[in-house]
C-alpha cells in the first residue's frame, strides 16, 4: 500500500484483503453508504458488497440456544453496484479466473471518488483494460454513480454488459450473526422502464420501510451513445438489463450508471418509486454530477480539514477517518433522524447500533458542523420517552437510554453472545452500562458549551438534562453507614468485568467512572434550569412536575457520593476490584500472542476474566479525558475527596498495564491522557490508535465496519488533545505539546458561531479570529494570559526545551488582519 496525503492506494489484487479494502473504500454521503466492492462481485466469503441506509432498521426473531431472541439489524440494502462484462464466447469478470496484468484501487478522499484501474488477460488471450470511477454524491444525497471505461487491447468483438439492481441480499457481513435470521428484505416489484432505465422497489418485512433504487445505464464512445441490442432480465428481488454491442480492438467504450435511491422515511417526496425514477430522468451525467460531488466535498474539506506536517501517512489516515466520518455523519444526516453507528456505515457489527461512542465523535462535530451533532442529539431526544420507559420498567424514575439504540430507542443489546472461541453462546450483561445516559447529558451539556445554542438547551436539552438526572438520583441508593450515596448493579466502560466472581447477580457496585459522571451531571441538570429563562423554567418545571426539593435532593446525591480507591489514592474501578487477582500478563501474551480479547480466551478455557484485575479498555481513565485536571480536583474536593497533584500519574500508571486494549477507544484515551505526562508514550498510543482501521489491528473487526469512535477521537487527540485546547473560565487555553515527529498543525475550529484558526509549528504559535469572535476575551498560553479579540492575528514564538514546546516570549505579536470584528 502506497499513499499520500489525500489517497489511500492499493496495488495488487488480494482476496484476503478484500473484506478490509471494502470497508476502509467505503462511499457515503450521510444518508446511505456502500462498501467499497467490485462492480462484478457477489457476497462469497471474499467479496461483500453492502449498502446501508442511516437509520434503516428491521427485526428479526430466531431460536438460539433453546430460546427465541430479537434482533435489530442495520438493513443491508438491495445491491447498486452491479454491472460487469463479457467478451464474446468468454465467462463474466471474475478476477480470481483471469490473469491480472495490472491493479490499483485508489480512494481519492480529496474527491470522494474510488477508482480502480486494471488489465486482463482470459483464457483466449485478449486482454482488455478496465477504468472504473464511482462517487455516492455529497451533493444529492439519494444518487450515486459510476462510469466503467473498458478497452478491448487486443481484441475486437461483441461484449455483452450486465448492468442490475439486486435485492436478493440479506445480512450475512457477520461471521458470527450467521446463525441468526438475515433475511429482511420483500421484493415488491421490478421491471424496466425504458430503454436506459430499470426499477426495484422491497420492503423491510417487519418495520415496513420501503426501498425503491432506479438506475440508468449508458454506453457512450466519445461522449456519445453507441447503438446496443437490450434485453431484461428478472427475476424475484432481482431486475438486471444485458446490453450487446461491437467493440474493436483500442477503442474504449464508457459504461455510466447513474443510481437513486429514496425511501418511505424520506421527506419531500410522494412515494420513493416515484421519486427514484424522477431523480434519474433529471441526473446529469457522469461528468456532471462529479463535478457537483467534488464541490460538496470541497466545502467540506475546507471546514474539516487538519493539516499536518512532517508525516505524510499520519495526514492520510487522518483525512482517511475525517472522510468517514463525514460519510457517516454529513449535512444530510440531520434531517434522517438517525444516530451515529458505532462502526459507521460500513459494515454490519453490532447491527448499526448506537452505544456511546458519540463521545468520541462529537467534538469534531461540535468544532466544525454542530448542526449534525443537534440532529444526532436530537435523535436522543425523541427517544426521551422510550428512556423513560426504559427506567420505569427497571424501577427508577427519569430516564434510562439503552446501552445499544436503534430505530427506536428500546434497548437492542443482544441477551445472547456467542463466544467464536468455544462456539458457546452466553448471556450478555453488556446493557448494564448505565453509564450512556451519562455520555449523552454529557454531551448535551459539551454541545451547549461550544455552541452557545441557546434554543437546544431551552427546547431540549434541558428537558433531557432533568430526565438523565432524576434517573441517577433514584438508581443511588444511601449507604447510612458512610453516609454516601452508591450506585449499585451497574457495568463501567470496561465490557470484561459484569459481575463479581463471588456474587451470583450480574453487576458491580460503585464504578469510579459511572459515580463521578452521575455526580457531575446531577450539578449540570441544576445549572441548565438556571440559564433557563424565567418563563421557560417555569413551563418545564410545571411540564416535569419538578420541585425545588427534587433539585436539592440532586444536590445531595451530587455531593455525597461515593468513590472507592486502591492502593492509597488510584480511584477503584469499582468497589471490591482490590480482591480481584493479579493477571499473569506475560504467560498470556506468550501463550497466546494476540490477547486483547483476553474476555474470550478466558472463558474459552473455562476461567473468566471477571476473576482478575484486566480490563478491556480505559475505565478509570474515561474520567480524565473527559474532564480537565482542574474539573475533576473541583469535583473531587466538593465530594470530600482528596486529589493530589500526582493522582492523574499514579491512575495511569495503575491502570494501563492492566489493559488489553480489546476496543479500539481504549488507545485514543489512554494517548489522552499521556499526552501532558509523557509525549513520547502519547504519539507512540496515538500512532497505534491510527492504525487501527487502516491496518485491521484486531485481525479481522475492520471488515465488518470501521471504528468511528476511534477514528473521530484520533482527529480530537491532534485538534484538542496535542493543543490542550480549552475553553475555561472566560479564558481559551491553548499549550501546543506536538510530538517531535510533527512539524506543524493548521486547524480551524468553529466556536459560538466564529472560525478560531490554529497555526502551529516548531517555532510559532499562530491564533486568529478573522471574521469574528463571540469567545473568551483573552488567551491563556502556559500560564500566561494575553488579551484576543476579532481580527487580531497573536504569534507566539516559541522553542522546544526538554523536547516540550514553550512560550519564548511572554508578549505576543500582534498583527492586524484589517478585518473588523462585528
Ligand atoms: C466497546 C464499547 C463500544 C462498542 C461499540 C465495544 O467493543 O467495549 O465501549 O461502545 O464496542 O464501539
Amino acid at each position: 500500500m502506497t499513499d499520500s496525503g489525500w489517497k489511500l492506494v492499493y496495488e495488487g489484487f488480494e482476496p484476503a484483503q478484500e473484506g478490509l479494502r471494502e470497508a476502509l473504500c467505503t462511499l457515503g454521503n450521510g444518508y446511505f453508504a456502500t462498501r467499497g466492492a467490485a462492480e462484478e462481485v457477489e457476497a462469497d466469503g471474499v467479496h461483500y458488497p453492502g449498502t446501508y441506509l442511516a437509520g434503516g432498521y428491521n427485526r428479526l426473531e430466531t431460536n438460539i440456544a433453546g430460546r427465541v431472541v430479537e434482533n435489530e439489524d442495520l438493513v443491508n440494502l438491495p445491491n447498486w453496484l452491479p454491472l460487469t462484462f463479457r467478451p464474446e464466447d468468454g465467462d463474466w469478470l471474475n478476477l480470481r479466473r483471469v490473469e491480472i496484468l495490472a491493479y490499483r484501487l485508489e480512494l481519492d478522499l480529496e474527491r470522494g471518488v474510488l477508482e480502480r484501474r486494471m488489465r486482463i488477460r482470459d483464457s483466449h488471450g485478449r486482454e482488455t483494460s478496465l477504468v472504473s470511477r464511482r462517487l455516492v454524491h455529497m451533493g444529492l444525497p439519494h444518487v450515486a454513480a459510476m462510469e466503467v471505461t473498458l478497452c478491448p487491447e487486443n481484441w475486437s468483438g461483441r461484449i455483452e454488459v450486465r448492468t442490475a439492481l439486486d435485492g436478493r441480499v440479506i445480512n450475512a457481513g457477520v461471521e458470527r450473526y450467521r446463525q441468526l435470521n438475515s433475511k429482511h428484505l420483500t421484493a415488491l416489484e421490478s421491471g424496466a422502464l425504458d430503454e436506459e432505465a430499470i426499477v426495484l422497489v422491497v420492503e423491510t418485512n417487519q418495520s415496513r420501510l420501503r426501498i425503491a433504487e432506479a438506475a440508468r445505464t449508458r454506453v457512450l464512445q466519445g461522449g456519445d451513445p453507441i447503438a446496443v441490442t437490450r434485453s431484461v432480465r428478472e427475476e424475484e428481488g432481482f431486475i438486471g438489463q444485458d446490453l450487446t454491442f461491437a467493440a474493436t480492438e483500442g477503442q474504449p467504450v464508457t459504461l455510466e450508471k447513474v443510481v437513486a435511491l429514496f425511501t418511505s422515511r424520506d421527506r419531500a417526496i410522494s412515494e420513493p418509486r416515484d421519486a427514484a425514477v424522477r431523480e434519474i430522468g433529471e441526473a446529469g451525467s457522469f461528468d456532471e454530477l462529479l463535478g457537483s460531488h467534488v464541490r460538496a466535498w470541497r466545502t467540506l474539506w475546507d471546514r474539516c480539514d487538519v493539516v499536518i506536517d512532517g508525516h505524510a501517512r499520519t495526514q492520510m489516515i487522518l483525512r482517511l477517518h475525517i472522510f468517514h466520518l463525514l460519510q457517516t455523519a454529513s449535512p444530510h444526516t440531520v434531517d434522517c433522524d438517525a444516530g451515529v453507528p458505532a462502526r459507521g456505515l460500513h459494515g454490519e457489527a453490532y447491527r448499526g447500533h448506537i452505544f456511546w461512542d458519540e463521545l468520541f465523535i462529537f467534538p469534531f462535530l461540535n468544532f466544525r458542523l454542530p448542526e449534525i451533532t443537534r440532529a444526532l442529539l436530537l435523535y436522543r431526544y425523541r427517544r426521551l420517552p422510550e428512556a423513560r420507559r426504559l427506567a420505569r420498567e427497571a424501577g427508577y424514575r427519569g430516564a434510562m437510554y439503552p446501552w445499544q439504540s436503534g430505530s427506536s430507542g428500546r434497548e437492542e443489546s443482544q441477551v445472547l453472545h456467542l463466544n467464536p472461541r468455544s462456539g458457546r453462546w452466553a448471556p450478555d450483561n453488556t446493557h448494564l452500562q448505565r453509564h450512556v445516559s451519562a455520555a449523552v447529558a454529557y454531551n448535551v451539556w459539551r454541545y451547549w458549551q461550544t455552541t452557545g445554542d441557546r434554543e437546544f438547551l431551552s427546547c431540549y436539552g434541558a428537558e433531557m438534562l432533568v430526565e438523565i438526572a432524576r434517573f441517577w438520583a433514584s438508581i443511588a441508593s444511601y449507604n447510612e453507614d458512610l453516609g454516601r450515596y452508591e450506585l449499585r448493579g451497574v457495568m463501567g466502560p470496561d465490557e470484561f468485568h459484569d459481575r463479581y466472581p463471588w456474587r451470583e447477580a450480574p453487576g458491580l457496585d460503585n464504578n469510579g467512572y459511572t459515580n463521578l459522571m452521575a455526580a457531575w451531571l446531577l450539578r449540570r441538570a441544576t445549572d441548565a434550569i438556571d440559564l433557563l429563562g424565567v418563563e421557560r423554567r417555569r413551563e418545564l418545571e410545571g411540564l416535569l412536575g419538578l420541585q425545588a426539593e427534587e433539585i436539592a435532593h440532586w444536590q445531595n446525591v451530587s455531593h455525597r457520593m461515593r468513590i472507592d480507591f486502591v492502593d492509597g489514592g488510584i480511584i477503584a474501578q469499582f468497589e471490591g476490584y482490590d480482591r480481584l487477582e493479579e493477571l499473569d500478563w506475560g504467560a498470556y501474551r506468550e501463550k497466546y500472542g494476540d490477547i486483547h480479547r483476553l474476555d474470550r480466551i478466558l472463558d474459552a478455557e473455562g476461567d473468566t476474566v471477571n476473576r482478575y484485575k484486566a480490563s478491556k479498555q480505559a475505565d478509570v481513565l474515561m474520567l480524565f479525558y473527559l474532564f480537565s485536571y482542574d474539573e475533576l480536583r473541583e469535583l473531587m474536593s466538593s465530594l470530600g475527596y482528596p486529589f493530589e497533584p500526582d493522582a492523574v500519574r499514579k491512575t495511569i500508571d495503575y491502570y494501563v498495564p492492566r489493559t488489553s486494549d480489546g476496543s479500539t477507544l481504549s488507545r485514543v484515551v489512554h494517548s489522552w491522557v499521556a499526552a501532558r505526562s509523557d509525549r513520547t508514550r502519547s504519539w507512540s498510543l496515538l500512532a497505534e490508535a491510527l492504525e487501527s482501521d487502516i491496518a485491521d489491528v484486531q485481525g479481522g473487526t475492520t471488515p465488518e465496519g470501521i471504528h468511528l469512535g476511534a477514528m473521530a477521537g484520533t482527529v480530537d487527540l491532534v485538534q484538542r488533545g496535542q493543543t490542550a485546547l480549552e475553553f475555561r473560565e472566560g479564558t481559551l487555553w491553548i499549550s501546543p505539546c506536538l510530538p517531535t515527529e510533527l512539524q506543524g498543525l493548521r486547524v480551524k475550529l468553529l466556536y459560538r458561531g466564529y472560525w478560531l484558526c490554529l497555526d502551529i509549528s516548531c517555532d510559532r504559535l499562530t491564533v486568529s479570529a478573522p471574521h469574528g469572535w463571540a469567545g473568551p476575551g483573552r488567551i491563556g498560553v502556559r500560564n500566561q494570559v494575553h488579551p484576543f479579540k476579532a481580527g487580531e492575528v497573536l504569534e507566539f514564538g516559541c522553542h522546544f526545551a526538554d523536547g516540550g514546546w514553550r512560550p519564548a516570549s511572554r508578549a505576543p505579536t500582534r498583527h492586524d488582519t484589517g478585518e473588523a470584528a462585528p
